[in-house]
């Protein structure tokens, strides 16, 4: 089999009403990179790149302008031979961010190819489940814009979650110690003590501020603290760790095993939240999670795209080990993204329905989702 073509598609969905901020800024638009890889017997292969604060065009040109030539001709199925020519083909300068995105949404999608020719799910190609539907967690609780009171939309949108039937939901934090503390008293006295809540910070602290807010929002049961401080900042991590009672996460914003291995190594978190759309497709992320699984540092990857992400997402989240393996291993989380998305769903032919907290891991070869042509042409900037 051979390569014969790689096709981007740059979609965008506006907010209107719906514009959400979290603790970098405001976005009035959804917009997502996606990739088409096709072969000279007929399999095309789908893939996501995850960009968050960027315009997705400037990730589809790095796939078109930039790695698409250099696939033509070579055979989908050599994928680690081919992710290790690429990530060298940009290496100098191109060891993190947005090039290693690009290359996960081709990786993502030789991994569909294989899966299809072989008529078998990824995960199966992965080495098999531990398990076959994801405990998902709601990601939401942004900060919604026009509201009279912030405090009161973000209560509803949290029991609404609750409603839903989700087990544990995920608030934006990082707006300043008090505000933050004003929404994590609010949303935690709504929901009650039976649901999980975490909280996410992008990276908006330094160490002294956050191992404040940690210690602060200790009272309010709060499982885990993401990306308290910026993802450059290892020490502060460590510190953040060291002096806080709740879990610390991070890795949304961390890169390929070279990464990974200095949160990993140094033990800079509780728990890995690596994106497989941005850290380095399912052929990097499997480096990655055999590292976390060397050093016993537990996954709860990162999920934030259309439902081309979602279903990748979620063969990785089948193959992913126990940490440790035990008689009643701990059923790890699965990020499900419910902000505002005009895009999210319609992109791909197939549904996702929750189904008493869990989401079903997809059994169809390769991603085990297809793509809605009309849908993408109508969407495609
Ligand atoms: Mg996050």
């Amino acid at each position: 089999m051979k390569i014969t073509g790689v096709e981007t598609y740059i979609l965008q969905g506006l907010l209107q009403d719906k514009a959400f901020g979290w603790s970098q800024r405001v976005t009035d638009r959804r917009q997502t990179a996606l990739c088409v890889v096709s072969t000279d017997d007929g399999i095309q292969g789908l893939g996501e790149a995850f960009y968050y604060a960027t315009p997705a065009k400037i990730v589809a040109h790095l796939i078109s302008d930039g790695y698409a030539p250099l696939l033509i001709g070579r055979d989908p199925l050599d994928n680690a031979v081919i992710w290790d020519f690429l990530y060298n083909w940009t290496r100098d300068q191109g060891m993190k961010g947005l090039p290693i995105s690009a290359l996960s949404a081709i990786d993502i999608a030789l991994w569909d190819i294989k899966g299809k020719a072989l008529g078998l799910p990824v995960y199966k190609l992965l080495g098999g489940a531990y398990r076959n539907k994801a405990h998902v967690y709601a990601t939401g609780l942004y900060q919604p814009q026009n509201v009279p009171s912030i405090e009161d939309a973000l209560v509803e949108e949290a029991l609404g979650y609750k409603e839903d039937g989700f087990f544990a939901m995920k608030l934006k934090v990082g707006y300043g110690i008090e505000t933050d503390m004003r929404y994590v008293k609010a949303v935690r006295e709504a929901i009650g003590n039976d649901i999980v809540l975490m909280v996410d910070a992008n990276h908006a602290y330094n160490a002294v501020e956050a191992i404040r807010l940690a210690k602060e929002m200790e009272k309010y049961d709060v499982y885990w603290l993401e990306e308290p401080v910026p993802p450059e900042d290892i020490e502060g991590y460590i510190e953040v760790k060291q002096k806080s009672n709740i879990l610390i996460a991070g890795g949304e914003d961390e890169f390929t095993r070279y990464g990974f291995r200095e949160l990993i190594a140094r033990r800079a978190v509780d728990i890995l939240q690596p994106d497989l759309c941005a850290a380095g497709g399912f052929t990097e992320m499997m480096n990655i999670v055999a590292m976390a699984s060397a050093w016993n540092v537990p996954l709860a990857p990162h999920v934030w795209g259309t439902n081309v992400g979602l279903a990748a997402s979620l063969q990785l989240f089948a193959v992913l080990p126990h940490f440790p393996e035990r008689r009643y291993p701990a059923d790890p989380f699965f990020e499900y993204d419910r902000s505002p998305h005009p895009l999210r769903e319609g992109v791909t032919e197939e549904r996702f329905e929750m189904s008493d907290g869990y989401l079903d891991i997809p059994q169809r070869p390769g991603l085990g989702v297809s793509l809605d042509m009309d849908f993408v042409r109508k969407h495609a900037l």
